[in-house]
């Protein structure tokens, strides 16, 4: 079973949980402060941002040497 980064619209309560698939999309899902189940998902966007910024092509001391550090 997929695990889920949910928040709940009622009570603002961010909980992980493990679920059936079937029960997310019925929303049988419930809040465990409230027992409400309208949830939306928490998306971590960490990865997006990190995989924006993955290019490698961009020296990392630009600032102390002008980006011609690979003659050093
Ligand atoms: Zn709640």
């Amino acid at each position: 079973m997929p695990f889920y980064d949910l928040k709940c619209k009622k009570c603002g309560n961010e909980f992980n949980i493990m679920a059936k698939m079937s029960d997310r999309s019925e929303n049988l899902i419930k809040c465990p402060v409230c027992a409400n189940n309208i949830l939306e998902p928490i998306f971590k966007n960490v990865n997006i941002i990190k995989s924006k910024n993955s290019t490698n092509n961009d020296c990392p001391n630009i600032h102390k040497c002008g980006g011609c550090c690979s003659h050093n």
